[in-house]
């Protein structure tokens, strides 16, 4: 079995969080084998970086020949290079149809110098001039070009500048500017791309530059465009820092396998926040829910734009929640469009209730039907027998035979299945949280 391969050349971070520990975990998360190529040795945990060891250049050449001589390796990430002889020696390792992905590692988040006064001028003369992309955050980029940043504008400015280096693509992050949102800017020589997506407020997660850098090379490694491993790599690092940990007494560590994916069609998007909306309530039901609250088909949960009008208007688990032995899971991610089902039955109770934005389908069971009558929910139910012949959509007629029947609003719609078709009961809500705690009212 053939697999992408690419080199990591950077330093060790003992807490794993960021460095080469954190590039092998980023490779590995997307199916890139990494090889590791060891600049120096930093002492450091979550709150410090107390030393920092810097390798021989020669040592560092001698581990990237020894792989280059048995594996042809396509591409090349680097991070903390630490001083000029380190800079210098790694260049001429690197020939011209390696593409290297460099991130301008100069300090650490926890205050440490991760570099030397030798570096940045040894970082333009022989590593930009050679490099595909380059992944500066704001202090970097400022370094680089001598500007203080502040606006959008100046963010462009400071792209075209580095450019000039003689680096293909430039991708001055966000992240540490005050604007509304996180917004990195790419530009390629060309064109820039303003790739938005919200911040995680008042999370300082370390290692988030190391791995998207990881993350823009191991996607380039399995073959994606610039601009589309770019677009990947910052979804799949917001996605890490939503879902960061905390293992020490300092900053949080990102998590390098997050349990919900944002979508890359998300970027520039408003609608981020239902996104998360969704993925919560999922995260909350795989802990709470029974696996015999699982309809056979599967299960799924969905979200409305305000003004839904179609299916492209929901959004919803483009997979299925199932039950396994012993366990509920979620396969695949949310998105617009993701569910025909489920959307159906949302468009159509927000023509009686404009507020019931959102639904979830589950096993039906005349004993979990009775739990909801005890708590007071407000029920509706439709037999698919009634069912005129030119309907279009079951989930449509059955969801509005139900409200047109109960004359008030409905938190339930359960039917008792038919031929080949399981039963099933839906719960509604105004969104993902409120549905989520209705069926958790009925699991307690
Ligand atoms: N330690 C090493 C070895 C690194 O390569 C980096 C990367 O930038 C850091 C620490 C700092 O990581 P952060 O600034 O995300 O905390």
């Amino acid at each position: 079995m053939n697999k992408a391969v690419a080199i990591t050349i950077g330093g060790s971070d003992p807490s794993a969080g960021a460095g080469i520990q954190a590039d092998c975990k980023a490779f590995s998360s997307i199916g890139v084998h990494g090889f590791t190529v060891l600049t120096s040795i930093t002492s450091q945990n979550t709150q410090q970086v107390t030393n920092v060891f810097a390798i021989p250049a020669e040592v560092v050449v001698e581990q990237i020949t020894t792989l280059l001589q048995d594996v042809k390796v396509f591409t090349v990430k680097t991070g903390m290079l630490f001083s000029k002889s380190i800079i210098k020696s790694v260049s001429e390792c690197l020939t011209k149809d390696i593409t290297i992905v460099v991130d301008p590692v100069m300090a650490s988040t926890t205050g440490g110098a991760l570099s030397d006064e030798s570096y940045l001028d040894a970082l333009k003369q022989y590593v930009l001039p050679i490099a595909s992309v380059v992944t500066p955050n704001k202090h970097e980029a400022e370094l680089l070009t001598g500007k203080t940043l502040v606006s959008l504008d100046d963010m462009h400015d400071a792209c075209q500048i580095i450019h000039e280096y003689g680096v293909e693509y430039v991708v001055l992050k966000g992240g540490h500017f005050i604007h509304k949102n996180a917004v990195d800017v790419l530009f390629d020589g060309k064109d820039f791309f303003d790739l938005s997506l919200p911040f995680h407020l008042g999370k300082k997660a370390h290692g988030s530059g190391c791995t998207f850098s990881a993350l823009i090379a191991g996607f380039l490694a399995l073959g994606y465009k610039p601009l589309d491993a770019i677009k990947h790599a910052k979804c799949q690092v917001w996605s890490m820092i939503r879902e960061s940990y905390h293992v020490g007494g300092g900053v949080d560590l990102v998590q390098t396998k997050p349990q919900h994916l944002l979508p890359i069609s998300f970027i520039n998007s408003n609608d981020v926040d239902m996104w998360c909306a969704l993925s919560n309530a999922v995260t909350d039901l795989l802990v709470f829910l029974p696996s015999e609250f699982i309809a056979e088909v599967g299960m799924n949960i969905g979200y409305a734009r305000a003004k839904a009008s179609c299916a492209d208007d929901v959004c919803a688990v483009d997979g299925r929640i199932s039950a396994g032995h012993q366990q509920v899971y979620c396969t695949g991610s949310f998105r617009f469009g993701g569910s025909q089902h489920i959307a159906r039955v949302i468009l159509a109770a927000m023509t009686h209730d404009a507020s019931l934005r959102s639904a979830i389908n589950l096993r039906f069971s005349n004993q979990l039907l009775s739990t909801f009558e005890d708590h007071g929910f407000s029920i509706g139910f439709f037999d698919r027998k009634n069912e005129p012949k030119n309907t279009s959509s079951t989930m449509e007629w059955g969801t509005d035979h139900a409200f047109i029947q109960c004359k008030q609003t409905l938190d339930v719609i359960y039917d008792k299945g038919g031929f080949g078709k399981e039963p099933m009961i839906r719960v509604l809500g105004k969104n993902p949280q409120e549905v989520t705690s209705k069926v958790k009212t009925v699991t307690i």
